[in-house]
């Protein structure tokens, strides 16, 4: 997963103006079929970050960011072998967790962030992870995307978290403008049903890595691509990302 808000968009404006007149699907029609065809590929999609409980996935998500979930898998395990709770996590203290998470980028931040997040959570919340998006975005290190996935994925309280994956596939599916994560998490819930939320965000990270990188596509790659463009006559070409 990757960092929270407000990245660059320029993709927008341009190549969804460009592909007005291949767009014969109207856009409520395309989200459906996305949800459709997502829900056929991948019918129960596992969570990505390896965790054991609500802290240990809170803790993996802030340390995805900027990281492939892969990394952060190998270092998790000693991790949360020597500080599986919040309390014996403010004992490790922040050298010791910087030293098993040394391997990810911006471990600095994140050995302090983790560590101090800890430290609040056993003094200020009781050692209970806080089950409200305010209460998540007070941590140091969690910012919207963040506590929408620990909400949805530990708490089940519908969340649609856009990364960077989510982003760019809701701009090539003709799914929204928006020019930063903010305004496509908006155009996204208006699309989908609450209840498809939490597992459509996942669907569509899998998709996403599976399928559409961020270069190296002309939107005629995929059959669904096809179906959501039946008037496209020519590539695309993607400014962003
Ligand atoms: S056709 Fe290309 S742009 Fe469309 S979903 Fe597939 S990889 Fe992505």
């Amino acid at each position: 997963m990757t960092s929270d808000r407000n990245f660059d968009a320029r993709e927008t404006s341009k190549s969804i103006l460009a592909r007005k007149e291949e767009l014969s699907l109207k856009k409520q029609q395309r989200a459906d079929l996305v949800r459709q065809q997502l829900a056929k590929l991948y019918p129960d999609p596992p969570i990505p970050l390896d965790h054991n409980d609500d802290f240990t996935l809170l803790v993996a998500v802030l340390l995805s960011a900027q990281c492939t979930d892969k990394k952060v898998n190998e270092v998790t395990p000693e991790l949360f072998r020597r500080g599986p709770t919040p309390a014996l996590m403010t004992q490790l203290g922040e050298a010791e967790i910087l030293s098993i998470i040394r391997p990810l980028g911006l471990s600095n931040q994140k050995a302090k962030n983790v560590a101090k997040l800890s430290e609040i959570i056993v003094n200020d919340f009781g050692g209970e992870i806080p089950r409200t998006f305010e209460g998540l975005e007070s941590l140091p290190g969690v910012g919207h995307k963040t506590a929408s996935v620990v909400m949805a994925q530990a708490f089940g309280v519908p969340a649609f978290p856009v990364d960077t994956h989510i982003h760019r596939l809701a701009q090539r599916w003709g799914l929204t403008s928006g020019k930063n994560v903010v305004e496509t998490e908006r155009d996204l819930k208006k699309l989908f049903p609450e209840s498809s939320w939490n597992e459509l965000h996942l669907q569509i990270i899998f998709y996403g890595r599976e399928h559409c990188t961020a270069r190296g596509c002309d939107g005629t790659k995929c059959g669904l691509c096809v179906e959501l463009y039946p008037r496209r006559k020519k590539p695309v070409v993607w400014i962003k990302p």
